[in-house]
């Protein structure tokens, strides 16, 4: 009878965000064994204290076989690439040309996956969340920008890049049209008008913080709704799962199912189905652990 080390299912996960990177030693049956939340500073110091993370936690548990990172973006995907795993045009000072992959390679000296926060999010979710029993999958975050990720039987999606779809045009809300958007690239741009930025530089507060403002939710609510449309419209995908800081006012879901519900109008069968999109458009089922778990489920994969 052979018996692995337990060391060999062991997975280092890394969920890089904007304002935090979350690290976790991860054992192949999901329990976590070790985690940190580092704050995202500047690249030299924060890459640091992840590795130091990564090396105080295997040398008390052991060596992790692979390491999985899901990152914010926009990041090089394509393997075949000079410059695959860096960060691209990020407006995060500092970040751009960033490439925590090739820091965690040289460090440990082990296979590294890597895909974006919110592929690896509908990865999670499409394996042990929302999507369970789906062949199909989109993750959206709604939080200070916009970003959404794709699963197809189990495969997240890029090509040239990966989807950049907080950056669709959207139709203008005649209440909006003083409002010239936040986006740096585009103005207004999807994120540049919903996102949580757009959100506080619109009305100098969080969506939470208006409670009371039907105008706030309803305008909101319209421009994420559109989105959800134009996924369902050009991907097909068999539900969408949408988190995010942003979504944590409960209000706002219904208002984006009713109001993509009336866009759509009939003609999806999915909305034939389900109305009220109340199936189709869910809340995370792992709620914020789908990052981490998607991280390690890459790493995973690759093995
Ligand atoms: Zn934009």
């Amino acid at each position: 009878m052979t018996v692995k080390p337990p060391e060999d299912s062991l997975i280092g996960a890394v969920e890089a965000g904007g304002s935090k990177f979350q690290c976790a030693l991860v054992r192949g049956d999901g329990q976590v064994l070790a985690d940190r939340r580092i704050p995202t500073t500047d690249p030299g110091e924060t890459l640091a204290r992840v590795l130091g993370f990564f090396a105080e936690a295997q040398h008390r548990l052991g060596a992790a076989r692979a390491f999985g990172i899901g990152t914010f973006g926009p990041v090089d995907l394509d393997p075949g690439s000079p410059t695959y795993g860096r960060l691209l045009t990020t407006p995060k000072p500092g970040w751009a040309g960033t490439d925590v992959r090739q820091a965690l390679i040289e460090r440990f000296e082990r296979p590294v996956a890597i895909d974006t926060d919110v592929n690896a999010a509908a990865l999670a979710e499409a394996r042990c969340g929302a999507g369970r029993g789906l062949r199909s999958l989109v993750y959206v975050t709604v939080g200070t920008g916009i970003g959404g990720g794709v699963v197809q039987d189990g495969r997240t999606l890029h090509g040239s890049t990966h989807p950049e779809m907080g950056h669709i045009l959207v139709r203008r809300d005649p209440r909006d049209a003083g409002f010239a958007g936040v986006c740096p690239f585009h103005g207004d741009c999807l994120e540049g008008l919903a996102s949580g930025t757009a959100i506080e530089a619109r009305w100098g507060a969080r969506l939470d913080a208006l409670a009371t403002s039907t105008d706030a939710l309803d305008l909101i609510g319209g421009y994420l709704a559109q989105l959800v449309v134009s996924i369902a419209l050009l991907t097909a995908c068999e539900r969408i799962v949408i988190g995010g800081g942003v979504m944590t006012h409960g209000a706002l879901l219904p208002r984006i199912r009713n109001a993509a519900s009336r866009f759509i109008n009939g003609y999806l069968p999915v909305a034939r189905a389900d109305p009220t999109l109340e199936a189709y458009l869910v809340p995370p089922a792992l709620g914020e652990r789908s990052g981490i778990i998607g991280a390690a489920l890459l790493a995973q994969r690759m093995l």
